[in-house]
């Protein structure tokens, strides 16, 4: 503890004028029971905290820094941007420019509106859906995490997932009533919710893949059977690739599982590090928001040019060849390593990995929903935890979410991330 020092005491100061000494919940580490890490610089695949300690991490700012921290590129576009000015609220070129570029990286995409966050970008193709069909109610599915807006906050997985919270205080019961709750990846229970509400039912809504409860790939057949249901329902389906856009591939999950949902809700690497968040879809529903259509929604600082130059740099660095084939070995190399360890020891633990997203489950057996997540070992996972960030491993503090690996690990620092697993599993089993 004492090598964190100066963090200690940065949180206590913080936790007089912050709540919880955080401005997000799931950076408190709660469930670690540790005091969180305050932070110094990043570079590369490594942060360096207030203390001078140096962590290898699998947070990437919880998704966005695909390309490592401070890649060159990008910087050299913020500090360009910097001299011109961080804002106007009038339009600038660089705006057309990266919306151009997503719908080249996403077929169903024609239009792009930018916000400034993911719940900003959830928040408005639900009310855009809502206006769209004239229906009211939305479905979500369990674990699965939107952001903070009232629609979304039921059974959702991330920092409410982390502290055990199942809705939040101050979202009305009217607005709660309106979203329906199916387990993910049970097909079933989609289709009795359908065949009672269908008419009514505006979109349904979820993480295409899951990152909020851990990753958790959709079953053979589940994204289709999602896809045929709302079409025959007429309701929206809308793809939250938040997390998976730009991440699981240069199309995201869509482009994966080729689906073709109606709206797409983006942010994380779509802003590069900087605060954006973006929906979009086909041109007849995205003209029904205004200034054409009148379904409202509005930002003072929403597709400012800083954030854009940042989003826009770092959407064409994954432009080239071979950079998601690159992740993929690098994956495929952790997987192996990690499963490897797993077997040797014979260590109750099951390891989900899509792309570049992945999480260690504390559990014997296979997970395919939330339920399988909740039934976890938590207090193991904590030990496991502490264990590695000793070790100078940074890992998400909760067994509630995905681990992120970017293009800026090298071979090395995968090999030394096995080898603390190894040390941190051998560890736990003796205990
Ligand atoms: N949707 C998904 C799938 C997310 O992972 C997140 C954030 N983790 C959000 C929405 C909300 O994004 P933000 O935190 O930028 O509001």
């Amino acid at each position: 503890m004492s090598k964190r020092k100066k963090s200690t005491t940065a949180f206590k100061k913080a936790n007089k004028f912050i709540p919880g000494g955080v401005n997000s919940p799931a950076r408190a580490f709660s469930a670690v029971e540790m005091d969180p890490i305050f932070i110094e610089k990043g570079e590369g695949a490594y942060l360096y905290d207030i203390d001078g300690n140096q962590y290898l991490e699998y947070v990437n700012s919880w998704g966005p820094m695909i390309l490592g921290y401070n890649p060159p590129q990008v910087i050299e576009e913020l500090e360009k941007q910097l001299q011109l000015g961080t804002s106007f609220g009038a339009p600038t070129e660089v705006e057309t420019e990266i919306a151009e570029l997503i719908t080249e990286f996403y077929p169903a995409v024609d239009k792009v509106r930018m916000v400034n966050s993911g719940t900003e970008a959830t928040m408005s193709a639900i009310r855009l859906a809502r206006g769209y069909t004239g229906r009211d109610k939305i479905v979500k599915l369990e674990g699965c995490y939107h952001g903070h807006g009232d629609s979304l906050l039921v059974d959702a997985g991330s920092g409410l997932a982390t502290l055990g919270i199942k809705g939040s205080p101050g979202v009305t019961e009217n607005t709660a009533r309106e979203t329906i709750v199916a387990p993910y990846n049970d097909q079933k229970a989609v289709a009795e919710i359908f065949n009672k509400y269908g008419s009514e039912i505006a979109g349904i809504i979820l993480e295409p893949v899951t990152g909020n409860m851990g990753v958790i790939a959709p079953q053979r057949g589940y994204l289709e059977f999602l896809r045929e249901i709302t079409y025959k329902n007429g309701s929206l389906l809308i793809f939250d690739e938040v997390m998976t856009g730009f991440r699981l591939s240069r199309g995201g999950a869509q482009e994966l599982y080729a689906i073709e949902p109606d709206l797409s809700t983006f942010g994380k690497i779509i802003g590069g590090g900087m605060p954006v968040g973006a929906y979009a879809g086909k041109k007849e529903i995205m003209d029904y928001v205004a200034p054409l259509g009148p379904v409202y929604q509005a930002g003072t600082l929403s597709g400012n040019p800083m954030a854009m130059q940042a989003g826009l740099t770092t959407l064409k660095a994954l432009k080239k060849e071979d950079v998601y084939l690159e992740l993929e070995k690098k994956g495929q190399k952790l997987e192996a390593g990690i499963k490897k360890n797993i077997e040797e020891l014979n260590f109750p633990a099951y390891f989900n990995r899509v792309g570049s997203m992945f999480t260690l489950f504390f559990t014997d057996k296979e997970v395919q929903n939330y339920q399988d997540v909740k039934e976890c070992d938590l207090d193991l996972f904590a030990a496991y935890f502490k264990e590695m960030i000793n070790q100078g491993i940074y890992l998400p503090p909760s067994q509630f979410e995905a681990n992120f690996i970017s293009l800026a690990l090298t071979d090395s620092d995968l090999d030394k991330t096995i080898t603390a697993n190894y040390k941190a599993l051998n560890k736990l089993k003796a205990e």
